[in-house]
């Protein structure tokens, strides 16, 4: 189960916006199982159409949307790093997450105080991130130190040649940090992924910049700091997703807790909520994808990595169906839409039997045979 975590420094918006997340009609329906893990932590369904028309189309018994987990981290300080703050502890969360948002405030506020004194969007992307690769250096040197040791009893063995080319891997992630550079920026070979995968690295994590406005920024998508933090996030972080959120018009929002009376508001702005397109992004940016099954019981969206092969995606159902998958009857959701139904699909000969080696595909609906 993937989490994702909101990251960023202290009074930027991130409670609010959690709040908001967690409390909208996005987040957890009353029924959903998993509502609330605990204050800090809750599973968000994934809006999707597609999963609104399957259970449109099949009226089932039971309906389990896709979710997504969003934690929320308290602020980090310049010289986290060094345990500022509660600097590693923070730290140690977010190495905890498989992707960051991080909120960064572009509200100008008086009574809101900014802990580095006003209010600099730039300057603040600047220091979560040298805080960041600061801790990542400080981390690989450690591992780095390690492997030193281990190799300088030196020798022709496999395993010594193994570990002088992990030495040697680590050595230049080490310096492409030290560059300035964050790890998912890198072009690694399948094989320095292998050394970078467990060594959990904060800057190899996916990130999603969300832009706070001030509710009249956000209806009017203008606000006096936003070219200069586009320039910014393109120049350091380059091809990371940046969304204009406003977090205190999401939490007016929730607060109606009344959806047409949302939408009515949001139609009277000129605008709507934000929120949807956070959880889709971050799905994109974490490389995720989905399948469904569907039937007159339950129809219900899975999350996968995407590119992953049948029996992985059997694994998710159910771990045993990994090793015992037999076979997946597959369409795709696009040829359901295009027939009207599964009879039309099968009529059309577009129904398929795949094996082990099927690549699903995203929207696939899969029905998946396994041995006992
Ligand atoms: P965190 O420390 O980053 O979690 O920040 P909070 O979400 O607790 O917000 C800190 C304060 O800023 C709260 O009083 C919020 O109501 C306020 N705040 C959050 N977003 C906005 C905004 O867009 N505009 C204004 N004026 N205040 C906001």
């Amino acid at each position: 189960n993937l989490k994702s975590g909101i990251v960023g420094l202290a009074n930027v918006g991130k409670s609010t916006l959690f709040q908001s997340i967690t409390k909208s009609s996005l987040g957890n329906p009353a029924n959903f199982p998993y509502a609330t893990i605990d204050p800090e932590e809750a599973r968000v369904i994934v809006p999707d159409e597609r999963f609104d028309w399957l259970c449109e189309h099949y009226k089932p018994k039971s309906q389990v949307p896709a979710n997504l987990t969003v934690y929320d981290i308290a602020g980090l300080t310049r010289g986290a790093s060094t345990g500022a703050g509660l600097g590693n502890s923070f730290l140690s969360h977010i190495r905890a997450v498989d992707a960051i948002f991080q909120v960064v405030r572009c509200f100008d506020d008086a009574e809101i105080i900014h802990v580095e004194g006003d209010v600099d969007p730039c300057r603040d992307l600047t220091i979560i991130n040298e805080e960041l690769r600061i801790k990542d250096i400080e981390f690989v040197e450690k591992a780095l130190d390690l492997l030193s040791k281990q190799t300088r009893r030196g020798g022709q063995s496999l395993e010594m040649k193994k570990l002088k080319e992990e030495e040697a891997t680590t050595a230049k992630i080490l310096e492409f940090l030290k560059d300035g550079n964050d790890i998912r920026k890198g072009d690694w070979s399948p094989k320095e992924v292998e050394v970078i995968n467990p060594l959990f690295l904060l800057t190899a994590k996916p990130v999603v910049y969300l832009v706070n406005l001030s509710e009249r920024d956000y209806i009017r998508q203008k606000n006096k700091y936003l070219p200069k933090v586009f320039e910014w996030i393109k120049t350091n972080s380059p091809g990371d997703p940046i969304l204009p959120v406003s977090a205190q018009f999401e939490e007016r929002l929730t607060l109606m807790h009344d959806d047409a009376a949302a939408e009515a508001e949001c139609k009277t702005l000129g605008t709507k909520s934000g929120l949807p397109k956070i959880i889709t992004t971050m799905r994109q940016s974490m490389n995720l994808g989905s399948f469904f099954t569907t039937g007159e019981d339950e129809v219900r969206q899975w999350t996968i990595r995407k590119g992953i092969k049948a029996p992985a995606a059997a694994g998710v159902i159910h771990t045993d169906f990994e090793k015992t998958f037999i076979q997946a009857i597959v369409y795709n959701y696009a040829s359901l839409r295009e027939y009207g139904d599964e009879n039309s699909i099968k009529a059309a000969g577009k129904i398929m039997t795949k094996g082990k080696d099927y690549v699903v595909e995203d929207g696939d609906i899969l029905l998946i045979k396994a041995g006992a």
